[in-house]
């Protein structure tokens, strides 16, 4: 639920991390932090709010050194405490450690209970802490580094992609699963590793490759090393962040995001046709779908709402009137585009089904005589747990109520979801490969009281297969 980056440039990183940063927004609101490392100190700066609320050249400037790491934190994750802020800087014995993290375990319970037990104390509630106690201990039994990443994807269950800073060497590993995402790139002097290709574009970098699955990425002065730590039997890479979490611009796991949503809705048209005056996206999550829906149809893609960019998380709504107004500074419909017509209205998922309901009154307000609505996602009955927020099951509006339930619920004309099938073609990555538990309630990894079909992982005890690529290092 947390973007993640992590860079080594010889032109110095603090400035590069925080455009990184930026471009990864939208992966989390909450707080925004960086660390760097000049060789023998380490720089940090952290806190609550935007990437630009929490940064200014100063502070920037400030952060000395030619390798470090960036986090930016999901608004609706755990406590909105300052502490769980990122990175997650420490001194253990003569090493100096920054890690970030995305991702969510499912037995973080159970692991910081073994801890606790044993004495240890944790000074926030993020996995991220959990996974820096799993990696420490290791180091201090064997002191390498490899073998710490090792304990970790053998007892951690759940999601992680990591970045790590450790004495100035740049980490990076993702979960046997690849559940969230997690790639590569070479920046002007060096490399990064980013939560989306999108903070390698906005470093005018050259994306290089996905972090597999499994794959410990290390990078210092003398250059890229990789080792496949554990491989599992298939990979469960997020459906939702296809659908909804990641940037249309993103290629995720070889897949532009952009043309998996326009394929969507191009599908969406040809399993749920309709007459209509025009196609029309719900700002900005359905754009991608409306184009896709609107070039197979043949109906004119139209905005007829239009969205404020400016109203941030800091617009003040005391009152239920003013929520009620918030959703028009927020929102405006086009009365002319609207007036009497039947509009095709596009969205990615629906989710609570507040914000359809409220988005159809809207538009039948402004005049819209019928409203279709055609969602990117099929219906999501289940909740996650690894990683997306979503309410718990009774929230979800398509738990325990169909379509036509739905439909009514949200005053649509008619509705449709795309179908999984259609889903996971347009994805163009087998099913198999998919995470796809809100669909379908059935987890990749062991969840309590919920169905799973647990991926076997195979470890490669002690041979690490270890690769060195030759991208370029720092030391140019
Ligand atoms: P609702 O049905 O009212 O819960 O709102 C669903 C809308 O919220 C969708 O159109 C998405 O664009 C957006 N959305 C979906 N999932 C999430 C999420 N995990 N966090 C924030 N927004 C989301």
């Amino acid at each position: 639920m947390c973007g993640i980056v992590g860079i080594r440039d010889a032109g110095g990183v603090s400035f590069s991390i925080y455009y990184a940063l930026y471009a990864l927004q939208h992966r989390g609101q909450e707080s925004a932090g960086i660390s760097t490392f000049d060789g023998t100190r380490l720089f940090k700066h952290k806190g609550q709010g935007l990437v630009a609320e929490v940064f200014d050249s100063a502070i920037l400037e400030s952060l000395e050194g030619n390798v470090g790491i960036g986090h930016v934190r999901y608004p609706t994750t755990g406590a909105n405490r300052p502490e769980n802020a990122q990175p997650f800087n420490f001194a253990f014995r003569d090493h100096t450690i920054s890690i970030a993290h995305n991702g969510n375990l499912v037995n973080s319970r159970q692991l910081r209970d073994e801890y606790e037990c044993r004495g240890q104390i944790f000074c926030s509630t993020t996995d991220t802490e959990l996974i820096a106690k799993v990696i420490t201990e290791e180091m201090s039994n064997s002191g390498c580094i490899e073998d710490a990443v090792h304990r970790c994807m053998r007892v951690l269950r759940g999601s992680y992609s990591v970045v790590m800073m450790i004495d100035g060497v740049l980490y990076g590993f993702r979960d046997p699963l690849g559940i969230k995402p997690l790639c590569l790139g070479r920046t002007q002097k060096g490399l990064i590793i980013a939560s989306e290709s999108v903070a390698v574009d906005a470093l005018g970098g050259t994306f290089l490759r996905d972090v597999a699955p499994g794959e410990l990425i290390c990078i210092d002065g003398e250059g890229m090393r990789s080792m496949q730590i554990a491989r599992a039997s298939r990979r469960a890479h997020c459906i939702f962040e296809y659908i909804y979490f990641a940037r249309a611009d993103a290629v995720l796991d070889g897949a532009l995001v952009y043309d998996v949503r326009l394929r969507i809705g191009a599908k969406l048209h040809e399993e749920a046709p309709v007459q209509a005056d025009s196609v029309c996206p719900v700002p900005d999550s359905g754009t991608a779908y409306a184009v896709g829906y609107s070039a197979r149809s043949g109906i004119p893609f139209m905005e007829s709402l239009l969205k404020n960019r400016y109203m941030g998380r800091t617009f003040i709504m005391s009152t239920q009137n003013e929520r009620e107004r918030a959703v028009r500074i927020k929102l405006n419909p086009i009365r002319k585009h609207l007036e009497n017509g039947a509009v095709v209205l596009v969205d990615d998922s629906i989710v609570r089904g507040t914000t359809s309901r409220r988005i159809i009154g809207i538009m039948r307000e402004a005049g819209a005589r019928e409203i279709h609505v055609r969602i990117g996602s099929p219906s999501i009955v289940a909740p996650c747990y690894l990683g997306v927020d979503m309410p718990t099951r009774e929230e979800l509006i398509a738990h325990r109520r169909d379509e036509e339930e739905v439909r009514r619920h949200i005053t649509a004309t008619s509705l449709h979801h795309v179908t999984i099938d259609a889903l996971v073609e347009s994805i163009g990555i087998g099913r198999e490969n998919l995470c796809m538990g809100c669909l379908t309630g059935t987890y990749p990894v062991d969840i309590p009281g919920e169905v799973s079909s647990p991926v076997a992982v195979d470890f490669l005890d002690g041979t690490y297969q270890t690769r060195l690529e030759k991208f370029g290092t720092g030391k140019e």
